[in-house]
């Protein structure tokens, strides 16, 4: 049993068992980590907390109750912990040994040596998926024709390529021994990089990339999913992004016993999950044109990244984009905006991403029936354009509510 500070010791509840690799044993009486986070973060999360555990209870008749655990991370850790305390070695010791939890957003501290509190929990946690699913909810407003086509879920790779953080500033001593060493390498790369070039790197392999196509593929085959699309910009970056391509696809042989088929013959596989890909550019035209032909996506991740927010805005933007950032067996589920500092503690932040984000929770622990709930309370709730300041100024003839309220209708929407 790990020792926490007093401070953070759950009361009641029980731990969630790991079994292996995506194997769970989740009890009726589960207890959640959860970090409100800053800014706006203490409004939502209490709101997320009312419309969840009406979801529960209304679902399983009192039969089962999560058990709230209040962990510390960003100012409220400092508060609790001490100075520069901005996320506490307990409160990444209780988001490993209870393997699921859900965070608000958290400012980036200015000068704490973070380049973001989001990215260090990614990163100690090694949760290499970040998992966006992107759906349209009737009445939300957007900037395209059919957004109901949107329905999509996106697997992001999280702790490789460009983002690796390996980048030498133009002029320094460190640019020119990299540039240097390539032109060793290659006599080639002389003229390909000027002498006044920053250099950065993009590490991608096997491992990471074979790790989330095959989270990925595994959700199609859970969930009952007709497509998994492997996104890359492999026609130009080859021996990276191309490689992200071939490895998908042994990965569907290797790993789930795929088959080559021809274009002609998908037609006739309509029982199966179809891998198929597509060079980044030609998907964001996609993504557009016809969103319907697609369903799960797995992307490195700056693809990832760019994607997961243009889907987002054809749906209605990030105020109802919820996200997960995961590992084989940890899952932190978090609202995917920011902490937007000026709301604190007005309670007008939209709490739509949190909420939803607890919903993909409830999935994660085979709790379909309270997640279906939280999904009806938000569609009766936007269809009655009961809506907070967000969504209020851009539907016509709407209620603009506060995000307490904007909760407990849900709630009473069920
Ligand atoms: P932000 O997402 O906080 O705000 C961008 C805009 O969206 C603002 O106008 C804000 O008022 C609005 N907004 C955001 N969430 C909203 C909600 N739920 N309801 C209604 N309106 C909402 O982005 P920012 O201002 O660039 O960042 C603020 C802080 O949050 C920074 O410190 C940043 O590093 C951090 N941040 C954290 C996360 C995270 O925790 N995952 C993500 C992004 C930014």
């Amino acid at each position: 049993m790990a020792s926490y500070q007093k401070l953070t010791e759950p009361k009641e509840g029980s731990k969630i068992k790991v079994l292996g690799p995506n194997k769970f044993e989740v009890p009726n009486d589960p207890i959640i980590p959860f970090i409100e986070g800053d800014g706006i973060g203490a409004d939502l999360t209490r709101a997320m907390h009312t419309v969840i555990n009406a979801a529960v209870k209304k679902a399983y008749d009192g039969k089962r109750k999560i058990h709230w655990f209040e962990v510390y991370a960003g100012e409220k850790a400092v508060e609790k912990y001490g100075e520069g305390q901005y996320l506490p070695e307990d409160t990444i010791t209780a988001l490993k040994e209870y393997s699921v939890s859900i965070k608000g957003p958290l400012t980036t501290p200015v000068g704490g040596g973070f380049r973001s509190l989001n990215v260090t929990i990614r990163q100690v946690l090694d949760l290499f998926a970040c998992v966006r699913p992107v759906k349209y909810y009737k009445g939300i407003p957007s900037p395209v024709k059919h957004p109901e086509k949107v329905d999509m879920i996106i697997f992001r790779e999280n702790t490789e390529d460009i983002y690796a953080g390996i980048e030498y500033r133009s002029g320094s001593a460190e640019a020119k021994k990299l540039r240097d060493f390539l032109i060793s390498l290659d006599s080639k790369n002389k003229e390909k990089i000027r002498e006044d070039a920053g250099l950065g790197i993009k590490p991608m392999g096997p491992f990471a990339s074979k790790r989330l196509i095959k989270k990925a593929i595994q959700y199609a085959i859970d969930n009952g999913k007709s497509s998994v699309t492997l996104v890359h910009k492999g026609n130009i970056m080859k021996f990276t992004e191309g490689a992200f391509k071939d490895w998908g696809y042994e990965v569907a042989r290797d790993e789930f016993g795929g088959k080559l088929i021809t274009e002609a013959e998908v037609a006739g596989h309509t029982d199966k999950i179809i891998i198929k890909d597509r060079i980044a550019d030609s998907m964001f035209q996609q993504g557009l044109l016809r969103p319907d032909e697609y369903s799960v996506l797995a992307l490195p991740n700056l693809n990832g990244d760019y994607m997961s927010d243009a889907l987002a805005a054809q749906v209605g933007g990030l105020g109802m984009a919820p996200g997960a950032n995961m590992s084989d067996t940890i899952a932190v589920f978090e609202a995917t905006h920011g902490s937007a500092p000026k709301y604190t503690n007005q309670d007008k932040a939209n709490p739509g991403s949190l909420i939803l984000s607890a919903v993909m929770m409830l999935v994660h622990l085979g709790w379909k029936e309270a997640a279906d709930l939280v999904e009806k309370g938000i569609n009766k709730t936007i269809g009655q354009k009961y809506v907070t300041y967000d969504l209020a100024r851009q539907m016509e003839g709407a209620t603009e509510v506060k995000c307490s309220q904007f909760g407990e209708r849900i709630a009473e929407n069920m």
